[in-house]
């Protein structure tokens, strides 16, 4: 009498390929001696694998469907595992699967040979002049590329991808040991095909299976009026190509400004310092002050201290985003005269003595002690 392996799996005739192998794994993860040690689970694990081996069999399958047993004696079969049953396992991809497979499967699975490729930075150095206004400038960038011989297939012309024979095409190898926990299963990448399920029997020549190659390439980049430094203006796909010609990740060229020899920049603003002789600053005088892009004149008022600072508006650097422009200060600093001829110092003592300045007292003695005693004196 033919076995009834469709009730063993609890499936029904017409099932198919998939419910029967989701039925087994079901069955096999219940029943595998390892995870029960009943007896009568052992039998019932055996029946399970002549089951599948029959049911998964298109072949044995039929002969099931036509009344016959292709595992009993003489049945006509005689499948791998002999009379009476399967071996202990039907295949040790299947009962690994029961325990692993579709979870590891949908996780993991031999890795792609094309991906993405990596971002590229390169530094750029301008003059503020060129971060001010914009600029196109010309770059040099060392970057994977594409390989035109394979178009990134890293084959040789003619010829193909081939599976992996150690690991079957499924990128990994599994193992099982026995420990005193009970059966712990590995399983690494496989290191004949880095993982990636599929071998490349001829390499293209030009980039030696890699699908892309190394290239300096000259570029134009386009910098907007207003950058600073540091700031990263993004090329999209023009950074390194991926493994296998994957598509190609962003080029990001970093801005690095030249000290100006006149202008300092605290955002879109300048700063500049211009000296003026004590004597202007005194009476008064009319400066032309170069910016970046123009000449300006301003007028410094009587009595302009050290340090005073003037704001020439719209005269620093144009705003990135958006209208306008930063500001332009002057810092004036005041020069007083270090040598006097003896009639320039005669004058400037009349001059003091007009204004009640005791200039010929500080200086015997000693300026800025003397200075210092007297307003010591002058509070007790
Ligand atoms: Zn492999
Ligand atoms: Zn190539």
């Amino acid at each position: 009498m033919a076995r009834d392996y469709y009730g063993i799996l609890g499936v029904s005739r017409d099932a198919t390929d998939d419910d029967i192998k989701r039925a087994y794994r079901k069955l096999a993860r219940q029943y595998h001696p390892d995870v029960n040690p009943d007896p009568e689970a052992h039998e019932k694990f055996k029946d399970i694998n002549a089951a599948y081996e029959v049911l998964s069999d298109d072949k044995k399958r039929q002969m099931v469907d036509l009344g016959g047993d292709p595992l009993a004696p003489g049945g006509g079969g005689g499948g791998p595992g002999g009379p009476g049953g399967a071996g202990p396992f039907v295949g040790f991809q299947d009962i690994m699967d029961a325990f692993f497979g579709q979870a590891a499967g949908a996780t993991r699975g031999p890795r792609p040979r094309t991906r993405p490729g990596a971002d590229a930075i390169l530094r750029l150095e301008l003059d503020l002049q060129e971060t001010a206004f914009g600029v196109e400038a010309p770059i040099t960038v060392d970057t994977a590329v594409i390989c035109t011989t394979c178009s990134g297939a890293g084959t040789a012309a003619g010829t193909h991808l081939a599976t992996c024979e150690t690991c079957q095409g499924r990128g990994e190898v599994q193992s099982v040991q026995r420990t005193f926990l009970g059966q712990v299963v590995s399983s690494r990448p496989c290191t004949v095909c880095q993982g990636h399920g599929t071998v490349i029997p001829s390499p293209c020549p030009t980039c030696a299976g890699e699908g892309r190659v190394r290239t300096r390439r000259s570029l134009t980049v386009k910098i907007p009026a207003g950058v600073e430094d540091g700031m990263r203006i993004r090329l999209a796909q023009q950074g390194e190509v991926g493994p296998g010609g994957g598509t190609a990740g962003d080029l990001y060229v970093e801005i690095h400004e030249r000290p100006h020899d006149v202008y300092s920049r605290r955002g879109d603003d300048l700063h500049c310092r211009v000296t003026v002789p004590m004597t202007s600053a005194a009476m008064g005088t009319r400066l032309t002050i170069k910016t970046l892009d123009s000449e300006e004149a301003i007028d410094v008022r009587a009595g302009t201290q050290p340090g005073a600072t003037m704001r020439i508006r719209g005269k620093g650097v144009p705003r990135l985003r958006g209208q306008g422009r930063g500001d332009l200060f002057v810092h004036l600093d005041v020069r007083t005269p270090t040598k006097l001829t003896s009639e320039q110092e005669r004058m400037l003592r009349d001059f003091a003595k007009t204004r009640g300045e005791d200039i010929a007292e500080l200086s015997k003695q000693g300026g800025f002690f003397s200075r210092m005693r007297d307003a010591f004196n002058g509070h007790n």
